[in-house]
């Protein structure tokens, strides 16, 4: 929902620490390719603060995005890909997006004047489902799929070199545990303390957190029940909330696995 969360006068929803201030989530990844003159972008998820994120951060391209699933919090800033998108279409295509089926068929039937072939629009953005493989190399990195549930939805994490993002996760399948070793940086959803049907509590992140024993794990997905400073003194010491601008070093070597 965001925090502050709309109508709601608590006190993580009026605190003055700017990290209590979070935008829905998203993870922009930025590499150099060797001999290529400029950097390469990747977005997992476009929500809905996808443009003031962009702004927030200088984005002035992306090759390709990801998405974990199609809740509005995760698509509804596809359109603003716009813009980005017709340079790269100069350039030399249109931008793919990669999606489940699951999720191509609700971004196909809300962006209906995008992808229909018989949109008439002329300044829809240049971009092209693409199916979500176990495996996918965009520009010399490649990005594994970490099959996951957000309740009963079967929805993606992905897995970058040393790095992964699970978002909105609820249960890590066992199979899915053995694709996450040796991580240096784990980023794992933890809604709040109390149960929720389709998201992971603090404890539970804590515990996946322990067993995936990346050497630091940053929670992400918070809602206006977590405060930042009162929720990091409770936790582990290389586990703490994540907050919007976070910017991290991720090692992007291909994993053998
Ligand atoms: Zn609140
Ligand atoms: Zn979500």
């Amino acid at each position: 929902m965001g925090v502050p969360t709309l109508g709601c006068g608590c006190p993580v929803c009026t605190s003055t620490d700017p990290r209590d201030r979070r935008l829905r989530p998203s993870v922009l990844l930025r590499w150099h390719e060797p001999g290529q003159p400029r950097e390469r972008v990747v977005v997992i998820d476009t929500g809905p603060d996808f443009r003031e994120q962009a702004l927030r951060n200088g984005l002035t391209r992306v090759d390709a995005v990801f998405y974990t699933h199609s809740h509005a919090d995760h698509i509804m800033g596809m359109d603003d890909l716009r813009p980005l998108s017709f340079t790269v279409f100069r350039e030399g295509g249109p931008i793919p997006l990669y999606a489940s089926a699951e999720a191509a068929k609700v971004l196909e039937r809300i962006y209906d004047y995008t992808f229909s072939p018989h949109s008439t629009y002329p300044t829809r953005a240049r971009v092209q489902l693409e199916p979500l493989a176990d495996r996918t190399l965009v520009h010399g990195v490649e990005f594994l799929r970490i099959p996951l549930l957000h309740g009963d939805l079967e929805i993606a994490g992905f897995r970058f070199g040393s790095a992964a993002y699970l978002t909105d996760v609820s249960a890590i399948p066992e199979s899915s545990f053995a694709l996450l070793e040796d991580l240096d940086t784990l980023i794992v959803s933890a809604l709040r303390h109390q149960p929720h049907p389709s998201h992971a509590t603090v404890a539970q992140a804590t515990a996946w957190a322990k067993r995936i024993g990346a050497r630091q794990t940053w929670l992400t997905h918070i809602a206006h029940e977590l405060g930042h400073e009162e929720t990091n003194r409770t936790l582990p010491e290389n586990i703490r909330l994540a907050y919007d601008g976070l910017s991290l070093p991720v090692n992007l070597e291909p994993v053998n696995r």
